[in-house]
């Protein structure tokens, strides 16, 4: 259940900046309604968008795609 993961994603900038992203930044934590719920669950957002760590014209996306080969 606690694994701290980051990934490393190139910005869009003209440097290709590598931003290591906090996993658990990313994903919220969704409501458990029931017990019986896996408490595995979390909701990954299809796609986010952050700003580069090192310049300002840079964006970094993640999708899904992305979080789950990387929790696989
Ligand atoms: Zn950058």
């Amino acid at each position: 259940m606690a694994m701290l993961k980051t990934i490393k994603v190139t910005c869009t900038g003209a440097a290709h900046h590598v931003n290591e992203i906090d996993l658990d930044k990313l994903l919220k934590p969704v409501i458990v309604t029931r017990s019986a719920t896996p408490p595995q669950i979390q909701e990954v957002p299809a796609r986010s968008v952050l700003h580069c760590q090192f310049c300002p014209e840079g964006k970094v996306v993640i999708t899904r795609a992305m979080v789950e080969d990387a929790t696989a």
